[in-house]
């Protein structure tokens, strides 16, 4: 019998595992996106694309579709459609698998210093003008405009529109992988002294955190938020052992 799944992506290990599943006949898999990103990537599978309308909706659509297996495969920032998810599997008994990268752990010789959310990032700054780097989402850099004494370097996959109101802003677009020396290059050349960035995992992202440290150059990171509980993979092959035990046990259904 063909089972059939959904993953919640937006992410490279979301695209990653759709692909590996794709070589199954026995799977059918749709990646849901949410529709941020203009121009998203080919996806190995069919997609769908915009919000449920909540848990509630997210419900309706398992149960409409014959989902029979839930992969959160979204970006570790993206709470409530994690939380959504619990609770849309809680509701309709699908088992549900979170796949989510492990968060960078410091190393000797980065200068870290963690915050909580996006306003505390900015409140860190400080009053002093500094040239900063801002790895962000389109959704969190407008914060940015409350200290408006800095140089921002705003690198996106989407332009920042409208702009910042600030007076000095430089906009980069750039869809990663970005590697150390592509990132070390630019914040030399941009004279960057503040990299803010969220602790998203994986390598793709990493390039920055590797080239601040080896610059010596503070790293404002924003804290993870906290990742719900259940059944979670670390990779995508973690993933895809969690997916075929589940789909072999049916009697786990909803644990
Ligand atoms: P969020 O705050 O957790 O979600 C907000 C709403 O967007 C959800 O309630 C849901 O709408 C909809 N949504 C989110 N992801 C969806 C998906 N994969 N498919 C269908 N609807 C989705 O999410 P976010 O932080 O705005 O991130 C949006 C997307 O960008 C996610 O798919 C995530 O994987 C990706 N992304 C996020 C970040 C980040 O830093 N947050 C970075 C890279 C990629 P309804 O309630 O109407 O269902």
């Amino acid at each position: 019998m063909t089972q059939r799944i959904l993953i919640l992506g937006g992410t490279t290990e979301a695209r990653q595992l759709a692909g590996r599943l794709a070589e199954r006949a026995d799977y059918a898999v749709t990646l849901s996106l949410a529709g941020r990103t203009a121009a998203p990537l080919a996806q190995p599978v069919p997609t769908r694309v915009g919000g449920f309308g909540g848990a509630v909706g997210l419900a309706h659509h398992l149960r409409q579709e014959g989902i029979g297996l839930l992969i959160d495969a979204t970006h570790p920032y993206a709470a409530r459609i994690s939380a959504n998810a619990v609770a849309a599997a809680e509701t309709t008994r699908v088992p549900l698998i979170a796949l989510r990268r492990p968060p960078w752990q410091p190393r000797d010789g980065d200068r870290w210093t963690g915050v909580p959310d996006v306003d505390a990032a900015v409140v860190s700054l400080g009053a002093s003008p500094r040239r900063v780097f801002l790895a962000l989402g389109r959704n969190e850099v407008g914060a940015y405009t409350r200290a408006p004494q800095h140089s921002y370097v705003i690198r996106s996959v989407d332009p920042i529109v409208p702009p910042l109101d600030v007076p000095d802003a430089t906009y980069l677009l750039g869809r990663g992988p970005f590697g150390e020396a592509e990132d070390r290059a630019l914040l030399l050349a941009c004279r960057i002294d503040v990299v803010v960035a969220k602790n998203s995992g994986g390598d793709a992202s990493y390039g920055k955190i590797a080239a601040a440290r080896s610059l010596g150059i503070e790293v404002i990171l924003i804290d993870r938020p906290p990742e719900p509980v259940g059944c979670a993979a670390a990779t995508v092959d973690e993933a895809l052992e969690a997916i075929a035990h589940r789909l072999a046990c049916p009697a786990k259904r909803g644990e």
